[in-house]
């Protein structure tokens, strides 16, 4: 990914001065609370975070006059679009202030885990063929308020939020800083106090920001969406690739500086990436340490591409297995109500 586009992505701010009160402003809320006690902004992040308030007039510790300002200045709606639910999914979509708007998921796991897939763009400028998001361009980027305004939303649902993942709509690295600043709070004792081992976060491959992560000695996961075993499918797949000798020079890295896994995620798309030679390719990248693989089903996105069939799965698997590869298989969710990978999309 060339830095023009990262930069360029970055500018695409929308103009606050004429923003809806959609969604909760957490700037905002900063700034108004920034002539208070520093005690005031801890007070009011656990009034949003731990006891899910929606009016700032539950929140009894605060003076009347500033709950009322507050209630001006910030208030705590959360605005929604279709909220659609399928067994163990649930796919929101959430009007941002400038009334652009975004997808977002909730997976219950068998664990009893719940997983939020969050966005970190509106679209996404990256152009996967397979993937619906891209298809809808990119139109900016989320503030960290706004990615967290995603898991409120499912908490004040009474959902028990245990595990973020930065798949949803969007490269999250060509939104570092927002999305930095978003893991920092998830993780916060402040905020929502989820694990930092339970936060994930799935990048395309820009090795310039795959190393800038390798320094920031945060022990969030990371998972490199592969997709192609070769330089010639992966571009033609997704256009940005920057070639793979140079994305797994910075995965190397990070494994030096950080000493932690990566997961590869590999969707099995049928008759494009999955026969025995792109197995063989794809088994003689993985075999080095800590490098995990995790092969994913094809979700339909109203593209021309399908997912393998089961016999060319089990091709597919066999040298997987005689190259002694150890892989995953990713359990395909929300489909009905194309909540799953790669599905996401707002007209
Ligand atoms: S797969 Fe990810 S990076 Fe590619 S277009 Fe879709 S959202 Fe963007």
């Amino acid at each position: 990914m060339d830095k023009t586009l990262a930069s360029g992505a970055r500018k695409c701010w929308f103009d606050s001065s004429r923003a809806h009160n959609n969604m909760i402003n957490l700037e905002k809320l900063q700034k108004a609370l920034s002539d208070q006690k520093p005690y005031r902004l801890k007070q009011a992040y656990k009034a949003l975070f731990k006891d899910l308030i929606s009016d700032w007039d539950e929140a009894t510790v605060f003076p009347i006059e500033l709950r009322e300002r507050l209630n001006k200045e910030c208030p705590l709606d959360i605005k929604t679009g279709e909220v659609l639910e399928d067994k163990d999914t649930i796919k929101a979509k959430i009007i941002l202030n400038d009334n652009l708007a975004i997808e977002t998921v909730l997976m219950a796991n068998t664990r009893g885990r719940n997983t939020v897939c969050v966005s970190s763009q509106v679209g996404c400028p990256m152009g996967c063929l397979f993937c619906a998001t891209g298809r809808m361009g990119f139109k900016r980027n989320l503030s960290f308020s706004e990615i967290i305004n995603q898991i409120i939303f499912f908490a004040r649902m009474g959902k028990d939020v245990d595990n973020i993942v930065f798949m949803g709509m969007g490269e999250p690295f060509l939104n570092y800083d927002e999305v930095i600043k978003a893991m920092r709070m998830i993780n916060d004792k402040e905020g929502f106090n989820i694990g930092i081992r339970h936060i994930s976060v799935s990048t395309i491959g820009i090795p310039e920001m795959i190393e800038r992560f390798s320094r920031e000695n945060m022990q969030v996961n990371l998972a490199i969406s592969l997709h192609a075993p070769n330089d010639k499918l992966r571009t033609y797949l997704m256009p940005t690739n920057v070639g793979l000798e140079k994305l797994f020079e910075s995965i190397d890295l990070y494994i030096q500086n950080t000493k932690r896994k990566v997961m590869f995620e590999y969707l099995l798309i049928d008759g494009v990436n999955d026969d025995k030679e792109c197995a063989q390719e794809l088994a003689n990248l993985m075999k080095k340490p800590l490098y995990f693989l995790n092969l994913i089903e094809y979700n339909p996105t109203g593209t021309k591409f399908k997912p393998s069939s089961e016999k060319n799965k089990k091709i597919f698997k066999d040298v997987l297995i005689e190259n002694k590869i150890q892989f995953t298989e990713r359990y395909r969710f929300g489909q009905n109500i194309k909540a799953a990978c790669g599905q996401l999309i707002v007209k």
